[in-house]
């Protein structure tokens, strides 16, 4: 069974090692646990459903509950304190297009608004009804998750777009082949919502974002059925798959996608190598980027990241033994870890594991072989558990993310870090944050900030709290050119800054396509960009 108001499956814990509470507590103070609202009051606060019984759709307010909000931290502090405020008022679960169809006729004809639904993994509020008097139904897309078609000479699958990512695998693995998209929201998030959102896998180096992997496929809009035959190139004009990529549920549903898949890899190993300060391991991340290395994965945590990591990897001994080495070596104060992965045949990962170690050696690092590595893919899945612990310890984890030119990183590093430090002192509250750089391009980098506060027993106050560094974060990504979001997307907490990113002409182009597709402006109204 899945969490009602936290993340992933009720019977999966992450537990914290005792010296790594103490960690917390003594860089942030004893976290105070607010206790939660429980479901049943929540469940009594779901208003009367606007829509009237329809055999498309269930009113029922359970559902309308679980499909309130998503993972974003404002969702999080709305689900837990209980204060939820908007909730959609049907739920359809449709198993074929042909539903999707009669779904947004429905929609059209009593102009209420509809909101596709993926996982609901969101970090940013895609999938939120707003506040009004239009009445909202989420169209939540898990019974399409059905492998339909898998072209083996062209390597192309087809699947219904409400298919999860271990649904995906399990699929092809039988037929031995792998799409390679691993979001660290795997185990929930959907085809449909990576495509939406323009995703991002762990693996990107190797099999590329989604953008890169969504050939084509099937869109139903108000206007009508688009249907995008998947090319391998095309100078036929733009290209309209980019107009679906990202359209964050505003154009219309995606319902069936074709992707590239890949064989099985053989072999695959994740690495560990240390540098012994962030410039350097920074150099290494910018030559493996520019010198194509053969790796599938690359991802260079801060110092601070590097020791909170270590810190909350529990394994006391192990660590102080490995620590000790280290420090022998000169890896002390200020080091930095790098995971970096390779993908494919025995003979390619033998030869590519010696190239990969002599280029980080060149570039001052200290490859220290799988066993860090290992742990790392272990818990690929798992670290997201972590928000749950840290919750239940009066602690909340949020991150945000950006991609910007190698030149820009290491100052834009900075600043935001500085920014939400400076955003928790003024407020009267510590923070801890880290980040790494975890997808590299021969041009840039991602840069991923997480940051740990302790909850104050006043929720509304960790709430403006939070609002206070997010936008001073999100302003100093801006001034130093970064974009406002890499992977996670728009959705409503990063819609101010859409008219920097794109200018006015872009956002007028943006909202031309939508009043072309859906005139009536009933497809997820106020998320993605802002409307004219
Ligand atoms: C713990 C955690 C880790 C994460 N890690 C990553 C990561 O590594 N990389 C990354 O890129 N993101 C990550 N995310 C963010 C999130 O998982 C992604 O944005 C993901 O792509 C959302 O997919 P979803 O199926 O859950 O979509 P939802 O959250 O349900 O929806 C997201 C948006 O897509 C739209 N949408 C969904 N399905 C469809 C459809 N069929 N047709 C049209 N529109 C649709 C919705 O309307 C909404 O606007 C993470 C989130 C969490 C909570």
């Amino acid at each position: 069974m899945q969490r009602w108001n936290g993340w992933g499956e009720t019977k999966r814990t992450y537990h914290l090692p005792l010296a790594a509470c103490a960690y917390l507590e003594e860089l942030l103070g004893a976290g105070v646990h607010t206790p939660d609202a429980d479901f049943q009051t929540s469940l009594n606060a779901v208003p009367p459903s606007r829509l009237p019984d329809h055999p498309l759709f269930s009113t029922d307010d359970k559902a309308r509950l679980l499909h309130a909000r998503g993972q974003s931290l404002p969702d999080w502090i709305a689900l837990r304190s209980g204060k939820i405020e908007n909730f959609p008022d049907g739920v359809a679960t449709p198993e074929t297009g042909d539903d999707v169809r009669e779904i947004l006729g429905f929609a059209q004809d009593i102009g209420c608004s509809l909101i596709p639904y993926g996982g609901g993994t969101s970090v940013v509020g895609h999938i939120n009804p707003l506040p009004g008097d239009r009445p909202s139904l989420t169209v939540d897309m898990r019974h399409m998750n059905q492998l339909l078609n898998l072209d083996e000479e062209s390597r192309l699958a087809t699947f219904s777009a409400g298919v999860t990512g271990p649904e995906i695998e399990a699929q092809l693995k039988p037929h031995g082949y792998t799409l390679g998209h691993f979001p660290q929201s795997w185990e929930l998030s959907t085809l449909g919502g990576w495509i939406a959102t323009r995703s991002s896998g762990q693996q990107s180096y190797r099999y590329g974002r989604i953008e890169d992997l969504f050939a084509g496929g099937t869109m139903e809009t108000p206007l009508g059925r688009i249907q995008l035959r998947s090319l391998p190139a095309s100078a036929a004009g733009p290209d309209l798959r980019q107009l679906i990529l990202g359209s964050e549920g505003r154009l219309g549903v995606i319902t069936q996608a074709e992707v590239r898949v890949r064989p099985l890899p053989e072999e695959e190993l994740f690495f560990g190598a240390f540098f012994r300060d962030w410039e350097s391991g920074v150099e290494a991340m910018r030559s493996l980027a520019q010198a194509n290395a053969p790796i599938s994965l690359a991802r260079l945590s801060d110092p601070l990241e590097t020791e909170t990591t270590l810190a909350l990897a529990g394994r006391e001994r192990l660590i102080t033994f490995a620590d000790y080495g280290l420090r022998l070596l000169g890896h002390g104060v200020g080091r930095t870890l790098l995971i970096y992965g390779i993908t494919g045949t025995h003979g390619f990962v033998s030869s590519a594991r010696q190239e990969v170690s002599a280029l980080l050696r060149r570039c001052g690092g200290l490859p220290v072989g799988t066993m860090i590595g290992h742990q790392w893919k272990k818990s690929r899945f798992y670290t997201p558990y972590l928000r749950n612990t840290l919750w239940d310890q009066g602690y909340a984890l949020d991150t945000l993310e950006t991609a910007l030119p190698w030149r820009g990183v290491d100052a834009a590093r900075a600043e935001v870090i500085q920014s939400i430090e400076l955003a928790f002192q003024s407020e009267g509250s510590r923070t801890l944050v880290f980040s790494h750089l975890s997808h590299i391009y021969a041009d840039g980098a991602s840069l991923y900030i997480t940051y740990i506060f302790p909850i104050g027993v006043d929720l509304e106050q960790t709430l403006h709290i939070w609002r206070t560094a997010k936008h001073a974060a999100s302003v100093r990504i801006i001034a130093n050119g970064g974009t406002i979001s890499h992977q996670h997307g728009v959705g409503i907490d990063h819609l101010t800054y859409m008219k920097d990113e794109k200018g006015t002409i872009g956002l007028r182009l943006l909202e031309g396509a939508r009043k072309a597709l859906d005139p009536q402006g009933i497809l997820n109204p106020g998320k993605g960009w802002p409307c004219s």
